[in-house]
This record gives C-alpha cells, sequence and structure tokens, in this order.
C-alpha cells in the first residue's frame, strides 16, 4: 500500500465525520420534539446510501461510460477482482454520496415523513448523485474525463456543484412539494422564526463538518502530493472568511452575532471554495470564502421572502454558496493550471452550463418523482405528529420534557393536582420538574384547605337557612298574630267608644246642660274621636305593613267626590276663617277606575291637615289630568295651604309613622300616622307623593296617581242594578239553605230569597246547617261564618267530607275585613264569600256565577234614569225623602238609643238605586257621627 492509498484512506475517515457533523449541526437547530428523529435520519441516510451506492451507485458513476452519459459496469463491488487504490477510492466516493445526501435531512426536518425521506435517500444516492457525478467526474481517478460535461472542460474539483450543489437542489424540490413548518409563517406573510434547541451542539457539528472538509478537499487530490497545504491552507481561510463575512452581515442587520449566521457563513465558506481550492491563491480563497458567507446569508433572505421555508438553511449554504464556488474556478483560476484548453469566458460558459444542467436534472428529477409519490404517498407527517413531534410521532421516542409535559397537560385538562411529573435525577430538567412538584404539592394542600372551608362554609349557610327559615315562620306566626290581636283589639275598642261618642254627643244636645258641662262633654268627644282615629289609622298601618291591603279599584263619579270632601271641609274652614278652593280642571275626566276609599282617605288626610295647620288665608284643592294614551290617564293633585308651614330639618321624615312637627305635636291632635298611610296609598294607586314647604308661608303636598278613564256607557253597564223580580221559567226548583245566629240577618236573607221564587230553609247554627244538608241536600248554602256550636267553618268541613258532599255550592257571609280571612274560607271548603253587609245585586250575581241561575228583571228603564241621579252624591235632607216615615223613626230610634247594629240593618234596607245615601249613612256610622244623622233626620221631618 502506498501513500496515495494512506493519504486517501485518512481523507476518508475525515470526510466520515462530517456525518456526526451534520447529525449535530442539524438536529442543534430544530426543536427538541423532533431531535431523535433528525438525528436518525442522518445516520438512516449514511446506512442507506452507502449500500445504494455500493450497489449500483459507483457504477453509475464511476463505471465504464456510455455515451458520457452513465456507466455500464463495476456495480456490486467485488474486493477479489478490485485493487486496494480501487477500493480506497470508491470508499472516498461512497462518502461524497452520503455528504450529498445527508443535505437534504436537515433542510426538510420537522415535518417530512421518516418512510419518504427513506425514498428521497433512494433517489439520490441511486439516482441523482450517480448520475450528475458520472457526467462531472467519470474517470477521473484515471486522469481522464469521460462524462459529457467532464468532456467539455466542466471543473468542480472536490464537489461544490457535484456534492453540495446536487443535495441543496434535492432539497428545494422536497421543500417546495411539503411546504413550510406549521406557524414559520403567519397567515399575513410575516415570517416567525423558530429557534433551534441546542446551538452549541450545532457548533460542535459545525466544527466537525470543518474537521472533514480537510479530508473532504485534500483528499481530492486523489494523491499524497505538494498541493495539499495549499487545499488545506484554502480550505480553513475560505471557511473563516465565510464566517466573518456572515458576521458582518449579521451585526449590520441585526446588530448583534447571530449564532446561526455565523455557523451557516463558515460552512458556505468552505462549500464555495470547495471546486477551486486547487487552483487558487490564499487571498483568492479568502475572498472566494467571504463571498460565499454573504452569497449564503442573502441566499437566505430570498428564501424568507418567497415564504420557502428551509429548516437548517441548507440551501443557501450548499446551493448558494455551491453556485457560487462553482463560477469562481473561471473567475479566478488560471487557465493553466485548469489545464481545459478554454479561455476565461469559454470557462464561465461551461461551468454556467455546468450548475444549469445541475439544477434542471437534480431538482427537475426529483420534483416530477416526489410530485407523483406524493399523490399516493403523502410525504409530510399529519398536523397533530407535526405538533406533538416527530420524535414521539414517528419512533415513539419520549423524552423527560414530553413526559412532563404530558403530564401538566392531563393537570390542566382534569384538574387532578395528585398527579407529579417524573423527576429525572442528576439533569437541568429533573431540577426544573422537582421544583415544579413542590409547587403542586402546595397548591395540592392550600386546595385541599379551600375545600374544607367551602364544604365548612356550605354547611353554616345550611345551618342559617333552616335557622332562617324557622325564624321566618315564627316572624310570620307573630305578623298574624299581631294582625288578629289588632282587629280583636280594634274591635274590643270601638264597642266602649261607640257609647261614649254617641252618649256625649246625645246629652251635648240636652239644652239643660251648663257651659262647664258641654264643655267636658267637648273634650270627651274630641278626645273620643282622636282615640278613633288613632284606632282606625293603626288598623290600617298593620294591614299595610303585613301586606293585607290591597287595590280594590272600583267606577265612580271623580267630580263628584271632589264635591263632598269639599262639602265635608267647608264647614270646619269657615269654622277657622279660611277660604276652601276647589278647583278642578274642564278636561279631568268624570267617571275614573282606581280605588275610590283609598283615594278619598288620602285626600280627607291632606286637607284636614291642611286646614289644621293654616290660621288664616285659603287652602286650595286643585285636580288635573295628563291622558297617558287611549284609556291610562295621570291624575295631579295639590293640596295648598298658607299656614304655619313645616321646617326643612322636620320636612325629611315627615312620611314617617309618628313623626309630627312642632306645630303638629302643639296642636295635640293627630297621630302621625296619616301621611305615612298616605304615601303607601298612593304607592298602591300607582303614583308618588311629595311636600313642599317654607315656614309661615305655607305647605303643598302634591301626588299623582294613574287612573282608568271610563266612559258613561260602561258606567251604566257596570253600576245599572236591575232589580230581580223572579226567575225565568224553565229552571229547576233550586233549594237555598241560610245559616246565620241571628235571626234577622237570617229573616232579610230568606224574604229576599222567597221573593223571587226559591224554596228556602233556615238554620241557626253549624250543627242545623249540617243536618238540613243531609236531609234536605240543598243546591246552595249561604253561610255565617261566626256562630256558636259549630261555626261555618266547621259545618263546611263537615259538609265537604261526606260522600257527596261536594255537589252543593257553599258561599261564606263574613263580617272580617281581613284578606287572610279569605284563605281560611276558602280551605274550609267555601265556593266562595261574601262581604257583610252585602248587596242584593251581589247575592243574584253570586247564585247566578255558581248555579247558573236565569232570573227576570223589572224595566231597566227606571234604572236607567236613576243612574244619573248617583253619579253625584249629596247627603242632603232630599237624600232621605225616598225613604218611607215609619223606616226614617226607626232610623232616628236606633241613632238615639246608639243602637250602631240596628242603624246597619236599616242601612242595608236602603234600595239599591239609593246606594250613594246607603254608603253616606254607612261611612258617618263607621265615624260614630250619630249627631250628624240625627241632625239630618230632624231636618228631613221639620220640613
Ligand atoms: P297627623 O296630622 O295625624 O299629626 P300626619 O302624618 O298627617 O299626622 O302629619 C304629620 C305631621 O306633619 C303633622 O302632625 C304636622 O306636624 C305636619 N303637617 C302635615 N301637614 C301639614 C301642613 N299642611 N302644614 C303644616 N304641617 C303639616
Amino acid at each position: 500500500m502506498n501513500f496515495d492509498v494512506l493519504w486517501l484512506l485518512v481523507c476518508t475517515i475525515l470526510v466520515f465525520l462530517m456525518q456526526p457533523g451534520f447529525m449535530c449541526l442539524e438536529s442543534g437547530l430544530t426543536r427538541t420534539k423532533n431531535n431523535i428523529n433528525v438525528a436518525i435520519k442522518n445516520l438512516v441516510d449514511l446506512g442507506i446510501s452507502v449500500l445504494i451506492f455500493w450497489l449500483v451507485g459507483y457504477g453509475i458513476a464511476f463505471g465504464s461510460s456510455w455515451m458520457g452519459i452513465i456507466g455500464s459496469n463495476s456495480f456490486l463491488l467485488n474486493p477479489e477482482s478490485w485493487s486496494p487504490q480501487l477500493i480506497i477510492f470508491f470508499l472516498f466516493q461512497m462518502m461524497f454520496c452520503s455528504t450529498a445526501t445527508t443535505i437534504v435531512s436537515g433542510a426538510t426536518a420537522e415535518r417530512l415523513k421518516f418512510q419518504a425521506y427513506g425514498i428521497i435517500i433512494i433517489i439520490i444516492s441511486g439516482l441523482i448523485y450517480p448520475i450528475f457525478s458520472h457526467w462531472s467526474w467519470n474517470g477521473l481517478n484515471l486522469g481522464a474525463a469521460n462524462g459529457f460535461l467532464g468532456r467539455i472542460g466542466f471543473i468542480d474539483f472536490a464537489g461544490s456543484t457535484v456534492v453540495h450543489s446536487v443535495g441543496g437542489w434535492v432539497s428545494l424540490a422536497v421543500i417546495l412539494i411539503i411546504g413550510s413548518r406549521k406557524g414559520r409563517f403567519s397567515k399575513s406573510g410575516d415570517s416567525e422564526p423558530i429557534q433551534g434547541s441546542n446551538l452549541s451542539f450545532s457548533v460542535l457539528g459545525v466544527m466537525l463538518i470543518w474537521l472533514g472538509w480537510l479530508g473532504f478537499n485534500a483528499g481530492s487530490l486523489l494523491e499524497f502530493n505538494n498541493l495539499i497545504p495549499l487545499v488545506l491552507l484554502n480550505t480553513i481561510l475560505a471557511g473563516a472568511a465565510g464566517m466573518i463575512s456572515a458576521g458582518c452581515l449579521s451585526w449590520h442587520k441585526f446588530k448583534t452575532s447571530k449564532v446561526e449566521l455565523l455557523i451557516n457563513g463558515s460552512l458556505a465558506g468552505l462549500v464555495s471554495i470547495t471546486a477551486a481550492c486547487n487552483i487558487v491563491s490564499p487571498y483568492i480563497a479568502v475572498v472566494i470564502g467571504f463571498v460565499g458567507g454573504a452569497i449564503s446569508i442573502l441566499t437566505s433572505y430570498l428564501l424568507e421572502s418567497w415564504q420557502i421555508d428551509d429548516a437548517v438553511d441548507a440551501i443557501p449554504v450548499h446551493l448558494g454558496a455551491g453556485i457560487w464556488g462553482t463560477m469562481a474556478v473561471a473567475l479566478y483560476g488560471s487557465p493553466e493550471l485548469l489545464n481545459t484548453g478554454l479561455n476565461r469566458f469559454s470557462q464561465l460558459l461551461v461551468q454556467l452550463l455546468g450548475i444549469a444542467v445541475c439544477g434542471v436534472w437534480s431538482f427537475g428529477v426529483t420534483w416530477v418523482l416526489l410530485k407523483l409519490i406524493n399523490r399516493f404517498f403523502p410525504l409530510r407527517v399529519s398536523l397533530e405528529d407535526e405538533e406533538q413531534g416527530l420524535n414521539i410521532a414517528e419512533h415513539f421516542a419520549k423524552s423527560t420534557v414530553y413526559e412532563m409535559l404530558n403530564v401538566m397537560n392531563r393537570q390542566a385538562t382534569e384538574q387532578d393536582l395528585s398527579l407529579r411529573v417524573p423527576v429525572e435525577p442528576f439533569t437541568e430538567i429533573g431540577q426544573v420538574a422537582n421544583r415544579y412538584n413542590q409547587v403542586i404539592d402546595s397548591l395540592e394542600s392550600s386546595s385541599l384547605k379551600l375545600k374544607n372551608f367551602n364544604a365548612e362554609l356550605e354547611k353554616e349557610v345550611q345551618q342559617r337557612t333552616a335557622e332562617l327559615s324557622i325564624a321566618k315562620t315564627q316572624a310570620e306566626k307573630a305578623n298574624q298574630a299581631k294582625s288578629r290581636f289588632l282587629a280583636n283589639m280594634s274591635h274590643e275598642l270601638r264597642t266602649p267608644l261607640n257609647a261614649v261618642l254617641g252618649f256625649t254627643q246625645l246629652m251635648s244636645r240636652d239644652s239643660n246642660l251648663t257651659t262647664k258641662q258641654k264643655e267636658n262633654l267637648n273634650i270627651i268627644n274630641s278626645s273620643g274621636k282622636h282615640l278613633l282615629s288613632l284606632i282606625n289609622e293603626i288598623l290600617d298601618l298593620s294591614k299595610i305593613e303585613s301586606g293585607q291591603m290591597t287595590f280594590n279599584a272600583n267606577i265612580f263619579d271623580l267630580p263628584s267626590l271632589l264635591n263632598t270632601l269639599e262639602q265635608t271641609f267647608r264647614l270646619k274652614a269657615e269654622d277657622k276663617g279660611i277660604e276652601l278652593i276647589v278647583k278642578y280642571a274642564s278636561d279631568l275626566p268624570q267617571f275614573v277606575e282606581t280605588d275610590e276609599q283609598k283615594l278619598r282617605q288620602v285626600l280627607m288626610n291632606l286637607l284636614s291637615n291642611a286646614i289644621k295647620f293654616t290660621k288664616k288665608g285659603q287652602v286650595i284643592l286643585r285636580m288635573s289630568a295628563i291622558s297617558k294614551g287611549a284609556k291610562l290617564t295621570t291624575i295631579n293633585c295639590e293640596v295648598e295651604d298658607t299656614g304655619y308651614g313645616i321646617a326643612p330639618e322636620e320636612l325629611k321624615n315627615i312620611f314617617e309613622p309618628f313623626v309630627q312637627t312642632s306645630s303638629g305635636r302643639e296642636t295635640q291632635k293627630g297621630t302621625g300616622l296619616g301621611l305615612a298611610i298616605s304615601r303607601k296609598f298612593v304607592q298602591l294607586m300607582g303614583g308618588e307623593i311629595t311636600i313642599t314647604s317654607m315656614l309661615d308661608q305655607g305647605t303643598i303636598a302634591r301626588f299623582n296617581i294613574v287612573v282608568t278613564s271610563t266612559n258613561p256607557e260602561q258606567i251604566y253597564a257596570e253600576n245599572v242594578y236591575q232589580k230581580v223580580i223572579g226567575l225565568k221559567p224553565g229552571q229547576p226548583n233550586y233549594r237555598i239553605l241560610v245559616v246565620d245566629d241571628r235571626w234577622e240577618n237570617r229573616q232579610l236573607l230568606v224574604q229576599l230569597l222567597e221573593s223571587v221564587g226559591f224554596k228556602v230553609s233556615e238554620a241557626a247554627n253549624g250543627q242545623e246547617a249540617v243536618q238540613i244538608w243531609s236531609s234536605w241536600q240543598p243546591h246552595l248554602i249561604w253561610m255565617d261564618m261566626q256562630m256558636p256550636l259549630l261555626n261555618g267553618y266547621q259545618a263546611a268541613g263537615q259538609i265537604r267530607s261526606q260522600i257527596n258532599g261536594q255537589d252543593t255550592v257553599i258561599i261564606a257571609l263574613t263580617a272580617s275585613a281581613f284578606e287572610e280571612q279569605r284563605a281560611a274560607i276558602l280551605k274550609a271548603g267555601c265556593n266562595d264569600y261574601v262581604r257583610k253587609p252585602f248587596l242584593e245585586k251581589i247575592i243574584w250575581e253570586k247564585m247566578a256565577e255558581y248555579l247558573g241561575i236565569e232570573y227576570i228583571y223589572e224595566e231597566s228603564a227606571l234604572s236607567h234614569q236613576n243612574t244619573s241621579k248617583k253619579t253625584s252624591l249629596n247627603l242632603e235632607v232630599s237624600a232621605l225623602q225616598s225613604m218611607s216615615i215609619e223606616w226614617i223613626d226607626k232610623l232616628r230610634q236606633a241613632t238615639i238609643e246608639l243602637d250602631s247594629g240596628l242603624i246597619a240593618e236599616l242601612i242595608g234596607q236602603i234600595p239599591e238605586e239609593d246606594i250613594l245615601l246607603a254608603q253616606a249613612l254607612q261611612y258617618k256610622l263607621k265615624n260614630f257621627n250619630f249627631d250628624q244623622i240625627l241632625h239630618l233626620i230632624d231636618q228631613a221631618n221639620n220640613k
């Protein structure tokens, strides 16, 4: 074995070093999740390309040339027939083939399927490389040029084009088919750099490649001669110059020395000197390397702007600088040394032709073949695999980081804090994992504490809720008890008051009384009245507070209400020397629907306050209306006086219960409840009340309510009562049972019902009622609720519990003012209830509603006539004229005897068409104004 063989052997080993070099370079420049895939591709391309080159590659490249195009022998190298020189040449070329092949793995990294890469290795090392190598280098080892490019003088000393450009062109074709990595370019076309995982590893790779390059270039001399030092020197200088030029550009553009640029610059310098390292001086080598470095950086920018994603910048380095290096042969190599017989220009043309042929062949064939294969077998991995990383997707090669991320992902999705990431001891990532686990430990313990705390909190909330519910029930019970107590109390208080007020009034009519006695009687009377208003107001307020005060709308004549009020207060005002003026707008609707009683009470309270707290001047009641659409109208009302006024600080709490101003307290009248009640009433009627006042100037109370305005026809329909005089023929013989413990009450109903033709039975208590019910089976029962022995509730309950107990309609008669009684009545089994004292009309209506009874009515013309009379209430003497003399006498007697029960009964006898008389008397009775009733009767009698 001679030195040439030994030298080539050493160089072969050096070139072999380029393989681990490329492995380090590429896997360092790619992401961790893909680095194993990149590395193994480097090993596999070495293995496969070596075998393929042995099988066919070498024969194609260096076998006897067929027309300068393809080799025809030397396949499957057999050492018996080969000399050691030939074998070492073969090995050297084998390394070249592997180098050309391995370039592709870097450029296409991070998205190319492993099998697809296998196919590309076969194509490049079995076809592309050997053929182009044949065209350029066939006969090289024999000192001849047999390939068609070699023959025309194409010079590529150690493979700037043959090795590097071939790798670059194939890479370009593959990248154009498989596309760029996910996320490398945004939708708007912006470039998003993908950071390499281990740049120091890449730097080690470059150094190995550089070392291998010495063998690459110096070995290409194929003999141990004097040119070796020059070639080595030129190679090293060009690599260094490339690195410097790339560094300068990096500094110029980024103001920093980017590692990737320095790496690629030095490699580009090495690639560009490869074609001419044996024929140029060191100076020129530096120039070539310098330009090569710059070209690679510029090519990289170009590719990026075209959105071509080369993962490790293999194309700028191997193709860009490769083309430049091949051209540099013609530009700097002396024609004598080249010895091609061509002048510099012709040489340049030949070089360019070689470059073009390499491009068309390498790029073209790869593109066509892979495009075809890609149709049936997609070369690119799936998007999920790309996201997951090719280490796992292609090789199931898990890394500690991957496992850590996996656990973290499970923690995030399953919210399972009991999971811990695996800890790889004595590694940096192990330390991170350890710390992370510590964080999760404390997170878990604090979340456990939080859970316990929440559980306790929930328990406490439940306990509190239960306590609250008990307290609520107790409060409701207490409230009901309070309402019952107040109702009873007011009843109990009103009975003796009845006597106190009545007798004082009657006594004061006695002309024998002394002035002193009269004064005393007046004091008793006014104190009694005060007590009465207090009782009434407390009852109202307690109803409001317990939510029992409801809005009871009825249709009424608004101007008539104002007239009545004017009459009621005129005397009082005149007594005090105050002028009372009532003004209302001409467009004030006559008939409106709202709670008349509450409106009256509010106006009475405001007027009585205004008169009470005014010494001189006037009190004006104003009322106007604003239409709010077809039916709704807002009524604005003002009560203005020229009285004492209210101080600003007292005005603030004026609507609070029991609040009186100093002037209010001085009068020693009133309770301080009037305004509180008025406000609630106004709110119930859908409005708001305000008071403005100036001390010693006067006060204005304003409120507004929303009412429904109605036309007179409707009033007619609602209010006209047609007297029932009989039952229409052809109806069943209705049996009605009247139950009441008071004989006179029973008689009232019995006679009424019999008068129109019902069969009526009567019972004096619940027990009797149940007995009569079972033997007589009435269609309907009018049931009084308060009775001895068995009350109405119990009787209704007993009837309902019998087999046919549901067949009878039971309607309760109740005197109770409380809404809550209603629920109790219905619960006891009654179908409905009617308040006492009742109107005849209601009795007929309810019976028609439940039994479907049809009546015969009196002629309606009369009723119609009476309606107009009804619309203006004037409790004048004339009002009593429609009543009989006996009735008036009875009323007089009952009033003198203060028998409010009898008075109520007599009021009940007033015919329906004189309902306003009945209402007015009822009102006086309720307020114990017996003297006024008597006054009226006496006036009537005197007439
Ligand atoms: P009462 O009139 O029963 O005392 P109110 O609630 O109606 O209760 O009125 C509360 C207090 O507001 C009165 O006592 C009085 O001091 C003051 N007040 C009410 N209206 C007027 C008014 N028009 N002028 C001056 N003070 C008034």
